[in-house]
């Protein structure tokens, strides 16, 4: 698609990119977002304790019972990649001495705190008073959490989370979860915050996140309708913004995702395709499901890519990092510490690879998608291993052809527009190529043969 700033004179003056389209429920995130970062920068003032905690695992409703404040180091990192301040930031972590190789989460945090802990809004965000390590798959968390616990001090929780290499999750492993939320996790947060806990209200605030939750699967499984009216992976990133990060139990939360079904539920109806940044999406032509983080750092031109092109991403295994929530589980009032155990061991990064790779699957097929895309991240360890591995046998086991492009997330010497361009345009060929022997062979099979039999 050409822009007008190629069809004008040289002469005439450039012209600012369009502004971005917004939908009442974008704002509404917006807003809360801005404000979850004013409530970190001032916690201090107000006699508030901070917590600082990662989106996998994060037991937020606990943490509000005991009135901290949450900050979550992943997504200041992506904020602040969106806003184009991480890239500095990277290279004074890496001349502090972090290798090329570490996550970039990582290096954008401490470089970070090496430039005064300016957050994303531009407000000095105070050193947290405890750190609460909920160890959910990424060895990396734990080394993380080290590191900044050298440059804060204070108190440092760790909730060791087993892996579920087996692909399920044993009553031992659930039970050995809740035992370190009571005789750890509690008992410090009391301590730290000078707050008695109270199961009751975590029983209040887990209901609200029932409430958040089922419509966020509701939200999601609307890209089963063709045209799919969100795109699951570059939209979703923005609705799973307030129940992966510090809102998740919290009433406004509950608000904001009656308010997002309502509108995501008028659209359907409508028959109407993603709101893009630059507006109505037009024709969908290709339906993919996507596996890995998105960039941050060119986030709105990584995502025109697929919306100039007529692709909508269906589903993403991204959209499930902060709580696997559309394969049934629920936080659950009557079994509040339970069910948070069995949150935590049910991340997606807790997730072994057989049950990654069956879970694509199940997207591709209840999706109706064209294929899988893997945006293969350079610095994430634990996202890229294995990743062609899961490519390959999704490709066997749905017959549907698979991609990979490579990108960073929060480092802009990462980002080649050009070859992500180019990767992206022998994929949707090979999409039309795959999509055309389809149907010459349907054309050609006999029409007695039941729909049942072929395989
Ligand atoms: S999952 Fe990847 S991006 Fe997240 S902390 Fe681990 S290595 Fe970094």
């Amino acid at each position: 698609m050409s822009t007008p700033i190629q069809m004008m004179p040289s002469s005439a003056p450039k012209k600012p990119p369009a502004p971005v389209q917004k939908e009442d429920s974008m704002l509404l995130q917006k807003e809360m977002i801005n404000r979850n970062y004013h409530e970190l920068a001032t916690a201090h003032d107000v006699g508030r304790k901070i917590a600082a905690t990662f989106v996998p695992g994060n037991l937020n409703e606990l943490l509000m019972c005991f009135g901290l404040a949450r900050s979550l180091p992943e997504t200041n990192a992506l904020q602040n990649a969106m806003r184009k301040r991480s890239g500095k930031m990277i290279m004074d972590a890496e001349r502090d001495g972090h290798s090329e190789d570490v996550c970039t989460y990582v290096k954008a945090d401490l470089g970070m705190i090496l430039e005064g802990n300016v957050g994303p809004t531009g407000e000095p965000l105070p050193t947290p008073d405890v750190l609460l390590l909920s160890y959910t798959g990424c060895f990396t968390f734990m080394k993380w959490f080290e590191l900044i616990r050298q440059k804060y001090g204070g108190e440092t929780i760790m909730l060791h989370v087993p892996y579920q290499g087996d692909g399920k999750i044993a009553p031992n492993m659930r039970d050995y979860v809740v035992k370190q939320i009571k005789d750890n996790v509690i008992p410090t947060l009391e301590r730290v915050s000078g707050v008695k806990f109270d199961i009751d209200k975590l029983r209040e605030y887990m209901r609200e996140s029932q409430k958040a939750e089922e419509n966020l699967v509701r939200v999601l499984q609307s890209a089963k309708n063709r045209p799919s009216p969100i795109d699951g992976y570059f939209g979703a990133v923005y609705y799973i913004g307030p129940i992966f990060t510090a809102f998740r139990g919290a009433p406004e939360a509950t608000k904001y995702y009656d308010m997002l079904w309502e509108e995501v539920s008028q659209r359907a109806s409508e028959k109407k395709g993603p709101v893009t940044p630059d507006g109505e999406m037009g024709e969908e032509k290709y339906r993919l499901v996507v596996e890995g983080p998105p960039n941050w750092t060119n986030f709105r031109d990584f995502w025109k890519m697929f919306y100039d092109e007529g692709a909508v991403v269906v589903a993403s295994t991204y959209a499930k990092v902060g709580g696997v929530y559309d394969f049934g589980f629920r936080h659950d009032a009557d079994r509040p510490l339970e069910s948070l155990a069995e949150y935590c061991l049910g991340c997606y990064t807790n997730l072994n690879f057989p049950q990654r790779i069956a879970m694509i699957c199940k997207y591709i097929e209840e999706y109706d998608a064209d294929g899988l895309l893997i945006n293969s991240i350079k610095s994430c360890n634990s996202f890229s291993a294995g990743q062609l591995l899961i490519l390959r046998e999704v490709e066997r086991r749905t017959g549907k052809p698979a991609a990979f492009i490579e990108s960073d997330l929060v480092d802009p010497r990462y980002f080649s527009a050009a070859n992500i361009r180019n990767r992206l345009e022998s994929y949707f060929q090979m999409i039309k190529q795959k999509r055309a022997a389809g149907l010459a062979a349907h054309a050609s099979t006999p029409a007695v043969i039941p729909i049942a039999t072929a395989h």
